[in-house]
């Protein structure tokens, strides 16, 4: 199998030496780490479209065989090490070695946080989970604005949008095609008969649109007439291991049998629909279960209000009044607090009385908080940053308070 390593033994980086005043001694490391990121998610697009027999096209023929993303890094990398003194990197490979050992072993000193110094970028040949999450966070900015998951997301957009005629119609196809990323990782080939039936409207081409989500965000299995699958009871992958727990972090499930009524076979998610879309949508999903059955009458959940401008609107019924209170959240789990913290822009469009960054728990340590805290102070404010746990409580403790005076 064809590993990142092996498509960049060509074509070393050329070195762009900045012809103005000299490096900034504040430049930001946190840049370059991103840089380099998606420069890896690019290579394994890249590797992944070789593989298929594909050309990569769109690409700027003098510009080389790497991406623009990892050069800039790559340069910036050098610029550092110039700096510091040491005559490191002196081509792809070396950083290519170092993206396999912990970000604080690497030759050059980075002004990174005590927690992300400790993760590396590759795992074996793979991305490691903080190498992902910094390149999609990277890509928001339109580093790489092919990775799969941004088509992805694009696709999803324009599905809801052809399918509603009015704002609340696209709202509601928008929800119930984020829901289907977050809890549907399998589907069978009737589920999408059904979906494709209730979402009809066509692009240009004449195919539906969410037909064109399914073929980008899942894979087809051949299975006539049913399959039985081993999937995790909790969040709904695919597991391949016997008597194996599940490896998506926070969750708590392990494998059961399921079985799918079926007429040609069942789509499975992409791993990049499973790592952007699915595993840390499950925060999200746990809060608006959690939600959901609280008294109906004293508490309302929208979920993803302005077409995910926030996860959740929670509405309480304002006690003698028939005005309602809204709590806007955003839930996250990221690896990185740095990045979270340095990527995370607060919507003020929708008017709230309170606004939330909830962390999964399993990210919630006093170091998390404290590294986020230190990039969220000064730059957003007005929102409360709480663990899952505390946020539940507290709508719990709101909807008693206003279920009380009702
Ligand atoms: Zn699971």
């Amino acid at each position: 199998m064809a590993t990142i390593l092996s498509v960049v033994t060509l074509s070393p980086t050329a070195i762009e030496m900045p012809s103005g005043p000299k490096r900034d001694v504040a430049v930001d490391d946190y840049l370059t780490v991103e840089l380099l990121c998606a420069g890896l998610a690019k290579i394994r697009l890249d590797r992944q479209h070789a593989l298929e027999g594909h050309v990569p096209d769109g690409r700027d023929p003098s510009a080389g065989l790497l991406p623009r993303a990892w050069r800039t890094g790559f340069t910036r990398l050098w610029w550092v090490g110039h700096h510091q003194s040491v005559n490191w990197p002196q081509d792809d490979l070396d950083v290519l070695a170092a993206c396999r050992l912990p970000l604080g072993e690497w030759p050059v000193r980075l002004a990174l946080s005590g927690a992300d110094l400790d993760q590396s970028l590759l795992e074996g040949d793979e991305l490691s989970e903080f190498s992902e999450q910094a390149s999609a966070l990277a890509a928001k900015t339109d580093v790489e604005a092919e990775l799969v998951e941004n088509q992805i997301f694009a696709q999803l957009l324009a599905t809801a949008q052809a399918n509603g005629r009015t704002e609340e119609e696209v709202q509601r196809a928008y929800v119930e095609l984020r829901l289907m990323h977050i809890r549907n990782p399998v589907l069978s080939d009737l589920d999408v008969l059904r979906r494709a039936q209730q979402m009809p409207a066509a692009g240009t081409s004449g195919e539906p649109h969410f037909k064109q989500l399914v073929h980008t965000a899942y894979r087809f299995q051949q299975a006539p007439g049913g399959a039985a699958l081993r999937v995790c009871g909790s969040c709904g992958n695919p597991m391949p291991g016997v008597d194996r727990s599940c490896q998506v972090p926070g969750c708590q499930g392990s494998a059961v049998q399921k079985s799918l009524r079926t007429v040609e076979g069942y789509w499975v998610q992409h791993r990049a629909t499973r790592r952007f879309h699915h595993d840390p949508g499950l925060v999200e999903a746990r809060i608006f279960d959690a939600i959901n059955t609280l008294p109906k009458d004293l508490v309302r959940l929208e979920e993803y209000p302005g077409l995910d401008a926030w996860d959740g609107a929670v509405w309480f019924r304002q006690p003698g009044s028939d005005q309602a209170e809204c709590w806007l959240f955003d839930a996250k789990d990221c690896v990185s607090a740095t990045l979270l913290g340095r990527r995370f822009t607060c919507d003020r469009r929708l008017r709230a009385v309170h606004r939330f960054l909830v962390m999964a728990n399993h990210r919630a340590t006093p170091a998390y908080f404290a590294d986020l805290g230190r990039e969220l102070d000064g730059r957003v404010n007005g929102v409360e940053v709480v663990d899952e746990d505390t946020f539940i409580r507290r709508v719990t403790k709101r909807s008693r308070e206003v279920g009380q005076h009702a």
